[in-house]
């Protein structure tokens, strides 16, 4: 037997939820606080990691929503791991492990975090073996159409008068092109209907996607570059570090968040009777900024800045990206329908490790229950606390 939870009317979507922090129906505050911003983005409050803003670019929740808060610490490790590694490679000037590292260490990242978190194992083989085989495909299609132009511009040599049209030309329709064919993995693999419509899972197949074609295309690239007997000059370990960074962090993490949102955009759904426009205008206004960001780092390697201040605004451009990826994943995660509610039936909540009502929202910390994989999700609610668990926790 479980006692009924004492219950309050929520202050936006009217319903008599279990009294909290947060509603567990809608997630809005249910007091309302100072500088909490508008209700339908609770900017202070992330849907995967509470405790954080919305507008605050940390890297671990944005990139691994489903990660349980106590395995955060250790991707955060993982990440600092790989800086220390290309920063020693870049100072030793080992630079083929340095490309190697900044290259395959996001995918290898991402993958542990799918296998970690339960994710792979919520979909189909068939949907995970789509996204790879089109990441590659796409990959090297659009390294072989657009190699011609590459080596062009590179025989040009640095300080030569550049003609507009060429210009504009890497600029803009050589980001922009590569960015669109990014995508192609998520939108076939989205026309082939999978299962399981959640906008985080929409997510997890655009980072995969994008992260095998960047994969793909780098390899490519360089094999080419290898044939055509481009050798490296020595390069100061300065440009070196600069090199990794763009490699290994801030090209990376564009094509993340890019691809992220637009895999939280096709799998998104709206709740039945939330507003559409606002929800259009959000997607519409986050996919708009990401692509300026991704324009911007074009131009910016056009322009020719010094190569230090080039890699500020790199990375600026970046964690701007990863802020109107957050916005994306909160927008979607608070309006899109949620799981049945069952407000009298225990759950241990893995943001707070409260045992609280089942819920879409924990009503103490306000973690999403969309926030968590299907496989916890369904691990949790086999294996419920008993009753009086969180007396004897206290
Ligand atoms: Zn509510
Ligand atoms: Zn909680």
């Amino acid at each position: 037997m479980t006692t009924q939870p004492e219950t309050m009317p929520c202050r936006l979507c009217g319903h008599d939820v279990p009294a909290g922090r947060f509603c567990g129906r809608c997630g809005a505050r249910l007091a309302q606080e100072r500088g909490g911003g508008p209700d339908w983005l609770r900017v202070n409050a992330f849907v995967a990691a509470p405790g954080e803003s919305v507008l605050q670019p940390s890297l671990v929740s944005s990139l691994f929503p489903y990660l349980p808060r106590r395995s955060r610490a250790t991707f955060r490790v993982g990440l600092l791991l790989v800086a220390a590694l290309l920063v020693l490679f870049c100072v030793l000037h080992w630079y083929v492990p340095m490309v190697a590292v900044a290259t395959f260490a996001p995918l290898l990242l991402f993958v542990i975090y799918l296998t970690d978190t339960g994710v792979i194992a919520d979909l189909p083989w068939r949907v995970w073996a789509l996204v790879v085989a089109f990441g590659i495909a796409t990959g090297v299609g659009w390294t072989l159409l657009t190699a011609s132009i590459v080596a062009e511009s590179y025989s040009l040599g640095l300080g030569t008068e550049v003609p507009t049209a060429t210009l504009v030309r890497d600029a803009l329709v050589i980001p922009f092109g590569g960015l669109l064919a990014m995508q192609l993995p998520t939108v076939l693999v989205r026309l082939t209907r999978p299962p399981i419509q959640e906008s985080l899972y929409g997510f997890a197949i655009g980072v995969l996607g994008a992260t095998v074609f960047t994969v793909t295309a780098t390899m490519v690239r360089l094999v080419q570059e290898i044939d055509a007997g481009i050798t490296l000059s020595d390069q100061s370990v300065t440009d070196l570090l600069i090199e990794a960074g763009v490699r290994g962090l801030t090209m990376p993490l564009t094509a993340a968040t890019v691809s992220g949102l637009v895999g939280i955009a096709l799998w998104y759904h709206r709740r039945a009777g939330a507003s559409r426009i606002r929800h259009l205008a959000a997607v519409v206004l986050i996919l708009v900024v990401a692509a300026a960001a991704y324009a911007n780092v074009g131009l910016v390697e056009v322009l020719q800045i010094a190569t230090d201040l080039q890699f500020l605004v790199h990375v600026a451009l970046a964690l701007a990206a990863v802020i109107a990826l957050r916005v994306g994943m909160q927008v979607a995660v608070l309006h899109e329908p949620q799981d049945p509610l069952q407000p009298e039936l225990p759950i241990l909540c893995q943001g707070c490790g409260h045992v609280v009502p089942d819920m879409a929202f924990c009503p103490a910390c306000g973690v999403a229950a969309h926030a968590a994989s299907r496989t916890s999700r369904d691990a949790r609610r086999r294996d419920r606390p008993q009753p009086g668990t969180e007396l004897v926790e206290r």
